[in-house]
């Protein structure tokens, strides 16, 4: 018998990739807005039109796509470098960032041509945001249990349910809503369908829901009698559950998994000063090793990506060990701020952060499928259960 294995094969990013890093980091010296310390944490949900708008006049949204649409026909690679240094400079990049990660080659791999022609150079532009309906009150791990019915009508779907969780609805233009289109006799992951929904369809109704950090991230979409046309089918009718999973290797693997409170790492190496102790050496040295073999194994993803193949598995330990380390990384530093900081300005600047941080750091482990799910895929990719 084969025994399943991990495939984290070395990468290294290639030349051109790194040198569009160096051109990625003039313009955010350029052009980066004035970043408020609550939304450090958040890079990739802070949304600002006109950063995006900015980013997509250099070509670095849907840097990937075809430049018929809109794209600039790069590698996954160059995509990663771009991600990587919006993160790591806490850029404001939450307009675009479902629609260029997620919902843009969704619509490029199953979408129909007038559905990327209408689009994709919008997104491209930096005009055109995107949120995901997948979850539902009662449906949120057990993504097959959606309930949101589109019952095929005369040119369309009659559309009636509720989602939840729907981050940035309500500054996007479009949801990309997984629907039960019809009966779930035998295989309830029969009879799923994607749907390309305009938020500003009659029949839709949205509720902010406020996190702890006390920020408007999530909302309640509710349907009623929501009239959506058959053009806003995605790929065929049915085929919704192997569309919906063949986004989420691109979903968990990202830089974003690790790098959403990188600047408590940064703001912890200053306020440490240049000649730390040796205690405080040795903590900081690990707290970089981890994030550094994240990194490996995240780019080792991202070539696997290149290379065509889908690393589901190796995707999903990324995303878990990823989230774990963000969630340990603000009372590590907390803890040793407290005791090694330079000044006590610079401790009581810190502290806020580390707070700011903890309050956002629930989430981590929760969003694009939780800590014992992921597992449950690991394992069962490895033969063990
Ligand atoms: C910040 C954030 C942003 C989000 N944005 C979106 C969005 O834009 N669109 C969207 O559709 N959703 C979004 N979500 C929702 C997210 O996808 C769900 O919260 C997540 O999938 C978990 O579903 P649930 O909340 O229903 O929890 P449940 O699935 O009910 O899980 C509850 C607990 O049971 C455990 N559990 C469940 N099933 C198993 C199992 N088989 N084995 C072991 N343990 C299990 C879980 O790990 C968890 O601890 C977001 C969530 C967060 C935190």
């Amino acid at each position: 018998m084969t025994i399943p294995k991990l495939e984290f094969p070395p990468f290294r990013l290639p030349p051109e990739a790194e040198a569009l890093r160096e051109q990625v980091r003039i313009f955010l010296e350029e052009t980066l807005p004035k970043v408020k310390t609550e939304d450090r944490f958040a890079s990739w949900t802070t949304p600002c039109p006109a950063f995006s708008q900015a980013l997509g006049a250099r070509g670095w949204i849907g840097i990937t796509w075809p430049k018929k649409y809109g794209g600039g026909e790069k590698s996954f690679l160059e995509r990663y470098v771009v991600t990587e240094e919006l993160l790591g400079h806490s850029a404001p990049a939450g307009s675009h960032w479902l629609a260029d990660r997620q919902s843009g080659p969704l619509l490029l791999r199953f979408g129909s041509e007038e559905q990327r022609q209408a689009i994709l150079p919008r997104i491209a532009r930096g005009e055109c945001y995107f949120s995901i309906g997948m979850s539902e009150p009662d449906s949120g791990s057990d993504l097959a249990s959606v309930r949101t019915r589109a019952e095929p009508v005369p040119g369309g779907f009659r559309v009636n349910g509720t989602k939840i969780w729907t981050s940035g609805a309500h500054r996007s233009h479009y949801c990309v809503a997984l629907v039960r289109t019809s009966g779930q006799h035998g295989d309830r992951h029969k009879g799923l369908s994607q749907l390309l929904i305009d938020l500003q369809t009659p029949g839709i109704s949205l509720r902010p829901i406020i996190n702890l950090a006390g920020r408007h991230d999530w909302n309640e979409v509710t349907f009623t009698d929501c009239f959506v046309p058959e053009t806003c089918l995605i790929g065929n009718e049915g085929d919704g559950w192997l569309q919906v999973t063949s986004e989420l290797a691109y979903e968990r693997s990202g830089p974003e998994r690790f790098m959403q409170n990188f600047y408590v790492l940064r703001e912890l190496v200053r306020v440490l000063g240049r000649q730390p102790s040796r205690r405080a050496a040795a903590i900081l040295g690990r707290l970089v090793a981890r994030l550094w073999t994240l990194r490996q194994m995240s780019v080792s993803v991202a070539g696997i990506l290149e290379a065509g193949k889908s690393p589901a598995i190796e995707g999903a330990l990324v995303k878990d060990l990823g989230t774990i380390y963000q969630q340990d990384l603000p009372e590590v530093a907390r803890v040793l701020a407290e005791s090694d900081a330079t000044t006590e300005e610079d401790l009581a600047d810190f502290l806020d952060i580390a707070q700011l941080s903890t309050l956002m750091s629930p989430t981590y482990t929760i969003q694009g499928g939780t800590t014992q799910v992921l597992r449950g895929i690991v394992a069962r990719g490895l033969g063990l259960r």
